[in-house]
């Protein structure tokens, strides 16, 4: 069946092609935010392409289509995409302001409060490493990520509430609120949905960090270093959360553990232990 309407929507595999080659941003500035450019008059064409589809984000996009912003500078940017030349994407600030936060994190909730005299949440923190939290200050909320890949290479830091990625992950792409940064098809590095002005939630993700893996499904946290299912916690005002290893100064959580054994950790079996918990549990 054909459907003029529906032809005009591109095949999410071309998409994908089209970010990798693009260093998921616009061409020119390496914004994340952009669109899907068809370089060709779709008119003329008709048909999707990967090699006649650029990124561009809005600014740009409008530039082009007023004539601001000549054709053939979204031509030379395409075949040298601003991202993929510095290897990592353009800022992209985020609208964390409150008085109070939330980061949820496989089910697992961690709030606090201003009043409470804290200034920051870190819900898990490996080897002194704080890779999710939030510093609070006078109504202000700054959100801190630092998210690497199994050679310990950062690949996506939100460094007081400014989001940068490097180019180096198979995919990364930023739907709506959602972040999604895959290794390869149905592999999930991170998917963190932004909820402004004060929440965050992790629902997937494969927290890596000095041979210590932690994976995030709907409803837990897996350590598979020694299979640690960290299920239904909550916090409130606390300053650390799970904390992994050591950390130079002193810090508050709900669960500490000093030591695990480092890049030992078999994803598979832990997984399938971890389905087997469940599963007597919910008997
Ligand atoms: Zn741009």
């Amino acid at each position: 069946m054909s459907n003029k309407n529906n032809s005009r929507n591109i095949p999410l595999p071309i998409k994908r092609e089209v970010r990798q080659r693009c260093g998921f941003g616009c061409v020119i500035c390496g914004f994340p935010l952009y669109e899907y450019d068809h370089m060709k008059e779709w008119s003329k064409v008709q048909e999707h392409k990967a090699e006649d589809i650029t990124l561009l984000c809005d600014k740009h996009h409008k530039e082009v289509t007023t004539g601001l912003l000549p054709r053939e500078k979204v031509f030379e940017a395409n075949k040298n995409p601003y991202n993929l030349r510095k290897g990592s994407s353009s800022p992209l600030s985020l609208h964390f302001d409150d008085n109070s936060c939330e980061v949820d994190i496989g089910g697992n909730v961690f709030s606090a409060n201003i009043k409470s005299q804290i200034t920051e949440m870190i819900p898990l923190i490996i080897d002194g490493i704080p890779l999710v939290g939030f510093v609070l200050e006078d109504n202000q909320l700054f959100l801190n990520i630092n998210l690497f890949d199994k050679f310990n290479n950062l690949v996506l830091q939100i460094s007081n509430n400014e989001l940068v990625y490097s180019t180096s992950p198979w995919d990364i792409e930023l739907v709506g609120q959602t972040l999604t940064v895959r290794e390869k098809a149905r592999k999930f590095l991170i998917r963190i949905t932004f909820e402004p002005p004060n929440k965050i939630s992790i629902k997937k993700g494969r927290f890596l960090c000095n041979g210590v893996e932690i994976l995030i499904d709907e409803d837990h946290m897996l350590i598979t270093n020694n299979n640690m299912l960290v299920q239904g916690n909550f916090t409130e005002n606390v300053q650390g959360g799970l904390i992994i290893g050591a950390t130079s100064k002193p810090i508050g959580g709900f669960m500490r553990i000093s030591k695990v054994n480092r890049y030992l950790g078999d994803s598979k079996k832990s997984l399938a232990w971890a389905k087997k918990m469940k599963e007597e549990f919910s008997d």
